[in-house]
């Protein structure tokens, strides 16, 4: 069965790659090594001056209308050539639900500079003691004349530090029910109580903590009616869960490729078999994250085929990477900087980055709990 896509959607695919030749340079990459931070301004806006930020979206909302096919295939490329594109996917993600629960004024104050690659979001979900269980979040957000008062912290609030917005999921009736007590925000990080700590990951990947002391923000941040946070939390988790990790495999599968042809060692059995499976898992994953993309955009919604492509790819990543960085021996875990390093220090850091993509966009459990009940009707795992 071939699986390829139509001519127009590969030429797409070659205009993406001869982008990254020119963009994706070495100066680029070190400045994300150096920061851990999986965003760059430059780069970014090299993005959006091609067009490619918010392309999907339909004409009025500003978009061209384009074919989300294309927006596949640019967010497989990048990942694919480990471009920097975290920041831009996670405003795509705040932007798109921007686009379907938003007001009019928003609209007009978010779309236009994300679509210009002027503005960055982030998301301020988790908690000290609310992650996979996001409902038990604790922050607090009061009334407070004609706006709000907002109290509290925030775990992993990744690209904080440079990004204009938090979207904050805050609790607003601590009496009512765990679920319908919540709300969401857009706040400021320029607005004064907001100050974020930096956290470095095993991966060397950046996130931070953000903590909210009295930040006071207008009506106009809420989105969505009081209340509704965990109808738009659970839209935007939506958009969330996708098969972007087939990419990570893939890159996965050049670099080891790129090394054995080094090391001469195309000829080792034992590695083209390992390389085999890896090849075959990156194939499923991204069939099965480019399913889950369609069924999001029909009104299908694809949250269980989401969860299910999330959970396979990444736990083929996980299985993968450990299998090929012994393959390659002492040469795969050294770092970009040392000599004799295999493919400059691709394996290690992808072996790194495999051991927490089971986590964010949640956890591989959770995931799994969600096919059960919803896809298969076993009953609930714990009581919410
Ligand atoms: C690098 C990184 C970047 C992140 N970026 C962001 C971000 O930008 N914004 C943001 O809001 N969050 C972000 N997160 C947070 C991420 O979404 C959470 O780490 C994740 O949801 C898990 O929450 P937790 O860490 O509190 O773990 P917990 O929820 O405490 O889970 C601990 C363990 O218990 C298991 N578990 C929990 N509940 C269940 C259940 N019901 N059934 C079975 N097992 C269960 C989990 O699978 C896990 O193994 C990021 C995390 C990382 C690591």
């Amino acid at each position: 069965m071939d699986f390829s896509l139509d001519e127009r959607a590969e030429a797409f695919r070659a205009e993406v790659r001869e982008f990254l030749r020119a963009h994706l340079t070495d100066e680029v990459r070190a400045r994300v090594a150096a920061s851990g931070t999986y965003h760059d301004a430059e780069f970014h806006r090299a993005v959006a001056d091609r067009g490619w930020i918010g392309a999907a979206w339909p004409v009025e909302d500003g978009g061209q209308g384009r074919d989300r096919a294309d927006m596949d295939i640019l967010y497989e490329e990048m990942a694919a050539a480990g471009a920097p594109v975290e920041g831009l996917s996670v405003t795509l993600i705040i932007a798109e639900t921007i686009r379907r629960a938003g007001t009019p004024a928003q609209k007009e104050r978010i779309l236009r500079p994300v679509r210009e690659g002027r503005l960055l979001l982030s998301l301020g979900y988790t908690e000290p003691d609310a992650g996979s269980d996001l409902a038990a979040a604790r922050t607090r957000a009061v009334r407070d004349g004609d706006g709000w008062r907002i109290d509290g912290q925030k775990n992993f609030t990744t690209h904080a530090h440079e990004a204009d917005y938090v979207f904050l999921l805050a609790r607003t009736d601590p009496q009512a029910a765990k679920h319908a007590g919540l709300t969401m925000f857009l706040v400021p990080t320029s607005a004064p109580g907001f100050s974020y700590a930096p956290v470095h990951t095993l991966s060397g990947e950046r996130t931070n903590i953000t903590y909210y002391s009295g930040v006071r923000v207008g009506d106009d941040a809420r989105v969505g009616a009081e209340g509704q946070g965990w109808e738009i939390v659970s839209l935007a988790l939506a958009f969330e869960r996708g098969g972007e990790f087939a990419a990570q495999l893939r890159r996965l599968v050049h670099a080891t490729v790129g090394w054995a042809h080094a090391a001469g060692r195309t000829e080792d059995t034992r590695l083209l078999r390992r390389l085999g499976r890896v090849v075959a898992a990156t194939e499923v994953s991204r069939l099965l994250g480019a399913r889950a993309t369609w069924l999001r955009s029909t009104a299908m919604a694809g949250a269980v085929e989401g969860a299910m492509a999330k959970v396979y790819a990444t736990e083929a990543l996980l299985r993968g990477s450990g299998e090929l960085l012994d393959a390659t021996g002492a040469d795969g875990l050294l770092g970009p900087d040392s000599p004799g390093a295999a493919a400059d220090g691709e394996l290690q850091h992808l072996y790194r980055e495999a051991q927490i993509s089971t986590l964010y966009g949640g956890t591989s459990e959770v995931l799994r709990g969600v096919v059960a009940e919803r896809r298969l009707g076993l009953p609930r795992s714990r009581r919410r």
